[in-house]
């Protein structure tokens, strides 16, 4: 329901004026609009319905705070209480971000892997960011965010529900999102259930169907709150769990579980039967940081690349074949570049990414003559020092190359060493 018409003025506790110029959408709670303030373009959240004080005073609080992350939405300034409720002025999501409802009714996809796994991290870089300061989301689900299929650029909205650790907002989570102990009443949301939420999510960014609908839930074509309560808190079971078959996904429904699952590296389905196992699930405290999220999806990162063969991308360990159907050719890998835990595949084209962000830090050429040498390209703006076996120590100029050679160590911000 559209309560605000295009140029009607809303003021700001901060003393500044919202004027109104679209109509957004709506959800449960309220509608949002384009706003402009001061000439800079913003979103307004409406509430229908007056909020408590308590919650009031704990978006003010975060609005003095200020956001953990650019990547959430965070509330700027609370509009001056008026009749017919209140909202909040928050920055307004980037053109080419998509709300992740529409990946999952297949309207919007990933344009790659990098995409995915970008989005992923970027997903797990906010939580991390959020925790850190002592707050929880307590509400994350599909419709809490917003991500370019292209980049895997993320915003997360619906902030007004983020209070510090152990406190609780009062609403419980949307179902089938929320960790197995809320479900099950024996806990209220914190940065632990926030962090079951945050894999299911994680999952679903992969695989787009959930990770606990399978044949448990498709037996119970109308799920009752009775059923929902079961399936979704004590019989919680994981889709793919080595253990229990009993809930795996339904061909002709779960499609995209089936056909994304076995192109997924193994060090990834790993994680998620890890996490989705009945030990990690029933001991929240022991649930993967999002920091360790993000060393996962680096060491992803750092295997995926260009098939020499079809140009295709696709995760390359050992001499696993491609992953596009067509080619299935195994690409060979007899270099790698190790150090800070992670081991790079040196192979013809791949780009090497020393640093968190991505920014190529060199590529993987070969010498084009007989030899079949490799060499690396310095793509930095800074000289790299290169260690020999025997103990001399060389200067890679940016743009210099250098040869991809048993146990010569690149010492950048990190130490790699080459290896066979
Ligand atoms: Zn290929």
């Amino acid at each position: 329901m559209q309560q605000f018409e295009k140029g009607e003025t809303i003021r700001l506790e901060d003393g500044r004026s919202a004027i109104v110029d679209s109509f957004l959408g709506e959800g449960a709670q309220g509608a949002v609009y384009a706003v402009s303030v001061d000439g800079q373009r913003k979103a307004l959240k409406w509430f229908r319905k007056q909020p408590s004080e308590r919650f009031l005073k704990n978006i003010r609080k975060n609005i003095k705070d200020g956001s953990p992350s650019p990547t959430f939405l965070w509330p700027e300034a609370l509009a001056k209480v008026r009749t017919g409720g209140i909202g909040y002025l928050m920055p307004l999501k980037p053109d080419g971000c998509y709300e992740f409802t529409k990946f999952r009714m297949a309207k919007v996809r990933f344009s790659s892997f990098r995409a995915i796994i970008e989005a992923a991290m970027n997903l797990c870089d906010a939580f991390r960011l959020l925790h850190a300061n002592g707050l929880s989301y307590q509400d994350l689900n599909d419709g809490g965010f917003f991500i370019n299929p292209n980049t895997g650029d993320v915003r997360i909205c619906d902030c007004d529900n983020v209070y510090p650790h152990g406190e609780n907002s009062g609403i419980l989570g949307k179902a089938r999102y929320m960790a197995p102990e809320v479900v099950m009443g024996k806990t209220l949301p914190n940065s632990y259930t926030d962090r079951f939420s945050l894999t299911v999510i994680l999952f679903m960014l992969f695989c787009v169907d959930h990770p606990f609908e399978g044949f448990n839930v498709i037996k119970h074509p109308c799920l009752t709150e009775a059923f929902e309560q079961r399936l979704f808190g004590k019989d919680i079971c994981f889709i793919f769990n080595d253990e229990k078959d009993i809930n795996r996904p339904v061909r002709g429904v779960h499609r995209n579980a089936l056909t994304m699952w076995p192109l997924l590296p193994e060090e990834l389905r790993g994680k998620f039967k890890e996490q989705f196992s009945d030990r990690i699930i029933n001991s929240p405290q022991e649930r993967m940081t999002e920091m360790q999220w993000v060393d996962v999806f680096i060491s992803l990162r750092d295997h995926l690349m260009k098939c020499p063969h079809c140009g295709d991308e696709t995760f390359v360990y050992g001499n696993q074949p491609c992953l596009n159907p067509r080619c299935r050719k195994p690409i060979q890998v007899t270099y790698v570049m190790e150090g800070a835990g992670r081991s790079i595949p040196l192979i013809k084209g791949n780009i090497i990414r020393f640093e968190r962000t991505g920014v190529p830090s060199g590529v993987v050429i070969d010498k084009n003559d007989a030899s079949g040498l490799l060499l690396i390209k310095n793509l930095t703006e800074k000289a790299w020092t290169v260690l020999t076996p025997s103990g001399k120590s060389l200067s890679l100029a940016p743009g210099g190359f250098m040869p991809v050679k048993q146990d010569l160590v690149i010492s950048t911000i990190f130490k790699f060493k080459i290896n066979k």
